[in-house]
């Protein structure tokens, strides 16, 4: 065994326990540990349960001496459902119990050195609003920089909150009923003045759906704030996105916080860096907390190239029966194939188990294929897939950007409500069906997207995967970028 001063520097990854963070963060970890970083991912013990049933983290990694996982509870009971509006709990919980948790595992383990076989943690790099770790890392003289899994767009308007309250243009003025139709149409159609950057293209109903609030005070609402403003305190920010897709946004973010690391794609960036090493593993590995059901694979390798529309509402996303029964019919009417991740606790309601007509039944079997969950960048790749139907998660929008799919966006909460603005008005790959969902628009959607427009679409798409693709190749933004964290990382041990 070397001496201290001979081992690598040991970075502690800190993501918020959930689906879309730990996808981004372990690629990150990856990446690192393809430079011979020691690397610690420290995740919630419900979290870990899910990997290591779902998705075998410590095989792919047990090729990478220098990986560890460590755990720390979430504080939420084993049978908290972790979905939908309720997401906002586990970040609450952590505030609340994150901090001792997190100080008595470094103090306890010697900040994770195993004995002397690692050095104590070198650097930190944290989930966006986990800022309670910042007065253990400083204490030990850590130093932290942090990694916002979400968009720069959702970043940057989430940062200028203060601003939009100010202005006056958020929280929406509407009482907590209903979803969908309650918000009042002439205030969202408002345009909002008060995000730079993004004047002439942001209206009320974009905004991160956060500000979707009656009270400036709502606790949810103010802790994005804060967490978000906290930001500006580290050594750097890390972003899972790249220059040529966000860059005028990525300067505003520059004014605040200049030492900015946009990294991303980070799938296609870890894929690119595995092949470059001819490393034995060149799949991305998989993090899922479902099952992944393959036969999806062989449903769409019985499709005709760019048949099928791929239709899947993330991790956290819940649905009505209502909403189920509008989104089913608008697909079928369609007249399109379709592949529709429906994951097993994304129904909800009194009546979620009513049973589903017969004539919907009959024609998925003929032109529809149901699953509850997907390996999706295997899927998003497969030739017979022509265009994704996303609720515009962060991942999800990159990962459709680099497949070349034409997209059609229903936003459900959080940053996907600017995210789809994005993706239809800025880069102009697909359509933004945001606060509807009615079959007739649903159909006609899926039509504009599979046919009437889709040449249009397409060749936006085919230039936007261009530029990732540049991006993550050597010399690109994202490549140098990684490159100059890495060289952060080795230079603050
Ligand atoms: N995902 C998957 N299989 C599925 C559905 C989703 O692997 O059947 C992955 C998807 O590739 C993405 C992540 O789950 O990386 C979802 O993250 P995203 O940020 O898009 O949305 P969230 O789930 O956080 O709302």
């Amino acid at each position: 065994m070397g001496t201290n001063t001979e081992l690598p520097p040991h970075v502690l990854i800190f993501p918020l326990p959930m689906q879309g963070h730990i996808n981004s963060m372990l690629k990150l970890a990856e990446l690192f540990c393809l430079s011979n970083l020691h690397v610690t991912m420290l995740l919630s013990e419900y979290t870990h349960g899910r990997l290591r049933r779902h998705a075998n983290i410590e095989s792919r990694f047990s090729r990478y001496p220098g990986f560890r996982v460590a755990t720390i509870p979430d504080g939420l009971p084993e049978d908290h459902p972790r979905v939908g509006e309720r997401t906002m709990e586990i970040v609450m919980s952590l505030l609340k119990v994150g901090g001792a948790e997190f100080r008595k595992l470094m103090e306890t383990t010697d900040a994770l050195s195993d004995g002397g076989a690692r050095r104590r943690v070198t650097c930190l790099i944290m989930d966006g609003v986990l800022s309670f770790a910042v007065p253990v890392a400083e204490e030990m003289g850590i130093p932290f920089i942090y990694f916002r899994t979400v968009g720069a767009c959702s970043f940057w308007a989430n940062f200028c909150f203060k601003d939009v309250i100010e202005a006056g243009e958020a929280p929406l003025k509407g009482k907590d009923e209903g979803k969908h139709e309650y918000w009042k149409k002439e205030e969202l159609d408002l345009m909002v003045t008060s995000v730079p950057g993004m004047e002439g293209y942001l209206r009320r109903r974009d905004l991160p759906a956060f500000c979707r609030v009656n009270d400036v005070n709502d606790p949810g609402f103010q802790t994005i704030i804060r967490e978000t403003r906290r930001t500006a305190l580290s050594r750097g920010l890390i972003l899972n996105s790249f220059e040529d897709l966000e860059g005028p946004i990525l300067d505003q973010i520059r004014k605040p916080i200049p030492n900015l690391y946009s990294i991303g794609p980070l799938h296609t960036h870890l894929k690119a860096r595995l092949e470059s090493q001819k490393s034995e593993e060149s799949s991305l590995p998989s993090s899922s907390f479902y099952e992944e059901d393959r036969s999806s694979m062989s449903w769409l390798d019985s499709q005709p190239p760019k048949s099928v529309l791929y239709v899947s509402f993330g991790s956290v996303t819940l649905l009505t029966r209502d909403e189920l029964l509008e989104f089913w019919y608008g697909l079928v009417n369609s007249g399109h194939k379709f592949l529709w991740v429906m994951r097993p606790d994304s129904i909800v309601g009194d009546n979620k188990d009513n049973p589903i007509p017969a004539e919907l039944e009959e024609a998925t079997k003929e032109r529809g294929y149901l699953v509850g969950w997907v390996p999706q960048n295997e899927v998003l790749a497969h030739p017979s897939v022509g265009a994704f139907f996303t609720h515009s998660g962060w991942n999800s929008t990159l990962e459709g950007i680099a497949a070349v799919m034409p997209m059609i966006c229903w936003p459900y909460f959080a940053d996907q409500t600017i995210n789809s603005r994005f993706v239809s008005e800025v880069w102009k790959v697909g359509l933004d069906m945001k606060d509807s969902c009615d079959r007739v628009i649903v159909e006609k959607t899926v039509r504009d997207i599979m046919e009437v427009r889709r040449d249009e679409f397409l060749e936006r798409a085919l230039h936007m995967a261009e530029l990732a693709k540049k991006s993550i190749s050597e010399g690109g933004t994202s490549y140098t970028n990684l490159n100059r964290l890495i060289e952060f990382i080795r230079s603050s041990v």
